[in-house]
């Protein structure tokens, strides 16, 4: 039994350590990833609802499958980061026309 994994988890990559421990050597035992998010050592796994795999710790797993925090909120946020680097650059052009 692998500590933090509920029923509802998707496989993580615990099971492929045990097969291929060369890949996982700075990941601490018991565990198979590094969290995405705030870099603590987690579970890797296939996101529940993104054709995707990532890594995170128990709490941030928790966020990822309530959608608390990966999704919307990220997008929306890279967006307004995208918008300002935008008008940075049209900023930067115009002065440098004008
Ligand atoms: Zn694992
Ligand atoms: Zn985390």
């Amino acid at each position: 039994m692998i500590e933090g994994q509920t029923e509802s988890s998707p496989a993580c990559y615990c099971e492929e350590r045990e097969k291929h421990p060369v890949g996982f050597l700075e990941i601490p035992e018991g565990y198979c990833g590094i969290c995405d998010v705030c870099g603590k050592s987690g579970h890797m796994r296939a996101h529940p609802r993104y054709a995707t795999t990532g890594a995170w710790c128990d709490e941030h797993w928790a966020d990822v499958v309530s959608g608390r925090s990966f999704g919307l909120h990220k997008l929306l946020w890279y967006i307004l980061v995208a918008l300002s680097i935008c008008a940075a650059v049209v900023y930067w052009v115009i002065k440098l026309v004008s």
